[in-house]
């Protein structure tokens, strides 16, 4: 009697929690959001189930690429666009400006959040930029002003015009405009945001139990966020720094010294270093690479070449079309798990898709490397 009711109400209870459990989960998963800010970040992450069997490690590559924006800079711009709200730089409502000096991602970012906001972006661009980015910026909206390429130390460098083009507009009595100067080089506002968001999905779909994260640089606000949120809650995790030629990245880490190898030699330098290789690779060091040197325990040089091959490896056999930054990072990743042998997890950032690199590096000629055949 007495058992028998308590076994089927500890059944009822038992069904009905089930019941609101999944009602709750699925409608998690087939939310709608209520506008493309609320598309930003929760991203995929996928077993590269090639390298991983090669490896016999398990190799996940995060799905940045599959934010509204196409990278992982929706995340910085929508923490930027919000900072500035929330501190009254930007009014909702008014057709504020977000100023960036950027030939990139960010750029991108900020034109398709300032449009879901409500701002306009004005976003300052070298003016050897190709055709096709800067119509892509002018589509969604952006102003586009473009400069002669110059050194960061020169005041027309266009990260530089940037910054004077916001203080000039809020110099200006004439006008009721507010302009923020986006400065992803060197806010702490876009480390914060992979620390907050990117890190700790990491940590999630990897269910606490990864061995290393691995990424390359650009501004350094993605490998100083996710690595200091994973060395606080793994601090065995080891971050390597995936870095292309050109970039003075690999020799800081190595020597800690940070050749500025294109300016020493007096070479202007036509995007961020010298490679096929676009979005990663600096040669100096900004406040957001600053704060990821503590976190940076070794740093892998991949050449194009290499990187290209991969780019291909990984697109016939995992059916991932990426980006040139992504094919570096996965070449970093492979090597790393072929010296850290079977068994390891491996996690590293699938930054944005090859569709945005048809004309330079998916154009460029696959040459026979040495990784090529060793990946067969
Ligand atoms: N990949 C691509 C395509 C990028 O545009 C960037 C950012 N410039 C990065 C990687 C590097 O990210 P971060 O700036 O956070 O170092």
């Amino acid at each position: 009697g007495r058992t028998a009711a308590a076994a089927s109400g500890i059944l009822a209870a038992a069904y009905v929690g089930l019941f609101l459990w999944r009602e709750w989960t699925s409608r998690r998963s087939f939310k709608v959001a209520s506008g493309v800010d609320g598309l930003v970040g929760e991203t995929a992450m996928v077993r590269i189930a090639s390298l991983s069997e090669i490896t016999q490690c398990e190799i996940y590559g995060k799905l940045e690429m599959c934010n509204p924006g196409g990278s992982a800079k929706d995340r910085v711009a929508l923490a930027v666009v919000v900072e500035a709200e929330r501190i009254g730089r930007l009014r909702p409502g008014h057709p504020d400006w977000v100023v960036e000096g950027t030939s990139g991602s960010t750029g991108i970012s900020l034109a398709v959040l300032c449009r879901s906001r409500g701002y306009v972006a004005h976003i300052v661009v070298p003016d050897d930029t190709s055709a096709e980015k800067v119509a892509l910026l002018e589509a969604l909206g952006a102003v586009v002003h473009k400069v002669r390429p110059a050194g960061i130390a020169d005041s027309g460098h266009y990260v530089n015009v940037a910054r004077r083009l916001a203080q000039e507009v809020n110099d200006d009595p004439s006008n009721d405009t507010l302009a923020v100067f986006a400065d992803q080089f060197e806010t702490p506002v876009n480390w914060r945001a992979h620390y907050t968001t990117t890190g700790p999905e990491i940590w999630r779909q990897a269910n606490g139990q990864l061995d290393a994260f691995v990424t390359g640089a650009g501004t350094g606000g993605t490998v100083a966020g996710v690595s200091r949120f994973l060395k606080e809650n793994l601090p065995h995790v080891q971050v390597v720094v995936a870095d292309p030629p050109g970039s003075g990245i690999y020799n800081r880490i190595k020597f800690g010294v940070m050749f500025d190898t294109a300016e020493r030699e007096g070479k202007r330098r036509r995007h961020q270093v010298d490679t096929l290789v676009e979005g990663i690779g600096l040669n100096r060091v900004t406040a957001n690479l600053a704060e990821a040197l503590p976190y940076i325990d070794d740093a892998e040089r991949v050449s194009d070449a290499d990187s290209l091959a991969m780019a291909h490896h990984l697109v016939k056999h995992d059916g991932l079309f990426v980006g040139s930054s992504s094919a570096v990072n996965c070449v970093a990743t492979y090597r790393l798990a072929k010296r850290l042998g079977p068994g390891h997890t491996l996690v590293t950032i699938l930054c944005d898709s090859g569709s945005r690199h048809l004309s330079k590096f998916w154009a460029a000629e696959l040459q026979d490397t040495e990784l090529l055949l060793d990946l067969k």
